[in-house]
């Protein structure tokens, strides 16, 4: 049955949409079991036809042997408590769960994932993957796409791409990329290469832009196939034995005193997987600068002045990295000014690239494609929402194209399962220089040389075994889900929607509860994420707001020790500190909520504000089919929540006594 329609024309039901996902109650659990039933048996026959001559080696009566039956036992017994152990999960699929960057996972990818998984293809290369090690080449090929970057193999200098475990491997990989392609000029310069062409010291060397880097790379290339064989292997030799990959940091660098080691800059709201990507690189955390905010987006101004100090100190920058869509607050940096800012420091001799950690964000990039792959007007993208996109966000996304690498998480925005990370680079010949192997082939002349180049995939990705079913599972999705905005977008747009109803009804919220809470969304929100700080009337200490926070969330975190039906909705916290967002804006969100700047501690607890954090990506939010907005039921429920923790005092209104602080 259908309830009156209660949402605007704005919101109006996506029947697309309704196929897409097993859903939050199993709706499409035929649909399901069809498709896994089929392509179990499709696998069956598969393996009758490899060889029908040859006889079943298990006897058709092998299941009656006592010794069969007692494993079977065994195994039943142990899925049957692995299955009641699961029903403990956190419930990814519900609307009720807007906590982590997780949701319902896609049919397609979940189907491909399923069917593909008997199969077991191994990416590591060809030999043991040889349908999905190409899958694995297009999904590259189709993210490229949609961020923007030459995605036509033809090209010599279209993009490649490869799945990761997650974003944090794929971060580490522009790392190791933008190292082996700064780095080698002034190995060839070490080598003492004849007749080509090189920078004339090793500063100018190790600052040539990401183009000229790669044009110095092709031009070398070049050289070394017109060289006789033994020729060949010797220069060859001698320029491995100067490159950093051979030499590593210290030696390199070393033999190199005129260059310092270089920094990575990156916003403060950078996610973790980049102090782990300098450990692992040998750079260390040192060389991790982190750049300040406005408003938890990176600070253009603040990233010149950086530039200058570079320059000026002749401190080399390996990469900047922008991210769109920050893991804690959803806000998108400004690609656009990076890259003005990038081509200033060039023009001074300063050479870096700029990395866009898309890992949340990605996908969103599908809202601002048209079918044909060209760039949406912001008007055009406007007409669908209430305030996205701003300009800026907009600029942003324009920008992409014009970045040299990127990372896009499709376990997160791409509804797909976990295992599933992706680096993208603009210009797949710098790639050449991450093989284990010397690699020279350079000039690709037609897609099938593209292609048969990565088949030997494992030579350029940081893993060697890889799941072969995570790249059938991304590929199918992009195939059925184009990723563009009439396809793909769809579901970007649902939860752009969600999250813009989702900022209106805090913003109602505030108002009705004006007399127990200060409610504040700290920041208007770029994309799907939206924040909520919270302190109770009354209270003026950030330890009494923080212990209320807490208090709120303890209800909303996952409780293994509860039946999970206890749980109303599922939410997640995080925390703003001052030494990220700076004083002007710490001051004006604690005035906001009516807390004295002076309770804010240098250490210990108190020197950070816990927040309410909400990922709004499931795309069920608002269920059309019944009427019933959880966004609203959220509200209601956080309402009753705050009520009954701040206790009402004859002397003192809002005493906060639940909460342990009163
Ligand atoms: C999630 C995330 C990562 C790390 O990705 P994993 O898949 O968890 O390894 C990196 N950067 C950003 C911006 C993220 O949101």
């Amino acid at each position: 049955m259908s309830a009156a329609q209660p949402f605007s024309a704005l919101e109006s039901r996506d029947h697309t949409l309704d196929a897409c996902f097993l859903g939050p109650y199993g709706e499409n659990d035929a649909l399901l079991e069809r498709l896994i039933v089929e392509f179990l048996r499709d696998h069956v026959y598969w393996r009758r036809n490899f060889h029908p001559e040859d006889p079943p080696a298990i006897a058709t009566g092998a299941a009656q042997h006592p010794d069969y039956l007692a494993f079977e036992s065994r195994m039943r017994r142990e899925l049957h408590l692995l299955s009641a152990a699961l029903k403990k999960s956190v419930p990814f699929h519900s609307p009720r769960y807007i906590g982590h960057m997780a949701s319902d996972l896609l049919l397609p990818g979940l189907a491909a994932q399923i069917l593909t998984l008997p199969y077991n293809p191994n990416n590591v290369s060809e030999d043991a993957a040889p349908v999905t090690v190409d899958m694995e080449v297009q999904v590259g090929l189709q993210l490229a796409r949609m961020l923007g970057y030459p995605h036509d193999p033809v090209q010599p200098a279209c993009a490649f791409g490869h799945l990761t475990s997650g974003g944090t491997l794929a971060n580490y990989q522009a790392l190791r990329l933008a190292l082996a392609l700064k780095a080698f000029p002034v190995a060839l310069r070490a080598a003492r290469v004849p007749q080509l062409e090189l920078p004339p010291d090793d500063w100018s060397a190790f600052n040539l832009s990401h183009a000229d880097g790669i044009a110095v790379l092709e031009a070398w290339q070049t050289w070394l196939a017109a060289q006789p064989p033994t020729e060949r292997a010797h220069w060859l030799k001698r320029v491995d034995d100067e490159r950093v990959e051979q030499r590593g940091l210290v030696g390199f660098f070393a033999a190199h005193p005129q260059l310092r080691v270089p920094l990575v800059l990156a916003p403060v709201t950078a996610h973790y997987s980049w102090s782990k990507g300098l450990k692992l690189l040998g750079l260390g955390r040192d060389q991790l600068e982190l750049l300040p905010t406005r408003g938890m987006r990176l600070d253009p101004s603040a990233l010149r002045g950086t530039l200058e100090r570079c320059v000026r100190i002749r401190q080399p920058v390996l990469m900047c990295v922008a991210v769109l869509g920050s893991t804690e607050y959803g806000t998108i940096d400004p690609i656009d000014e990076v890259l003005a800012a990038r081509t200033e420091a060039q023009a001074h001799g300063l050479g870096f690239s700029v990395h866009v950690d898309a890992a949340w964000g990605g996908y969103l990039a599908t809202l601002f494609r048209n079918e044909n792959g060209t760039l949406r007007r912001r008007e055009e993208v406007a007409t669908e929402y209430v305030q996205f996109p701003t300009p800026a966000v907009h600029a942003a996304f324009a920008a992409l194209g014009d970045t040299d690498s990127a990372t896009v998480d499709p376990h997160k925005l791409g509804y797909l399962p976990y295992g599933t990370g992706a680096f993208i680079c603009r210009d797949h010949r710098a790639m050449a220089l991450l093989a284990e192997r010397a690699d020279y082939v350079f000039h690709t002349s037609t897609p099938s040389d593209y292609l048969a180049r990565y088949r030997s995939l494992g030579q350029f990705i940081p893993e060697g075994s890889k799941a072969g079913a995570a790249a059938a599972a991304a590929y199918v999705t992009h195939k059925v889900l184009p990723l563009d905005h009439r396809h793909f977008g769809r579901l970007p747009r649902a939860t752009i929607r969600a999250a813009e109803a989702f900022y209106a009804r805090a913003q109602r919220f505030a108002l009705d509860l004006a007399d127990c809470v200060h409610a504040l969304v700290p920041f208007a929100p770029d994309s799907n994420l939206v924040c909520l700080a919270l302190n109770p009337r009354g209270n003026t200490s950030l330890a009494g707001a923080n212990a209320f926070v807490g208090a709120l969330h303890d209800t909303l975190r996952c409780d293994p020790g509860q039946p999970l039906q206890l749980k109303e909705f599922f939410g997640s916290v995080t925390s703003l500190r001052p030494e990220e967002l700076g004083l002007v804006e710490t001051a004006r969100i604690l005035n906001a909520l009516g807390l004295d700047l002076a309770t804010l501690n240098h250490d210990g607890e108190n020197r950070r504000l816990l927040i309410l954090r909400h990922t709004l990506m499931n795309p069920y939010l608002i269920d059309h089919e019944n009427g019933i907005s959880y966004i609203d039921r959220y509200f209601e429920f956080l309402g009753r929540r705050v009520q009954s923790l701040t206790v009402t005092d004859a002397s003192r209104p809002t005493l906060i006594r639940k909460a342990g602080i009163g």
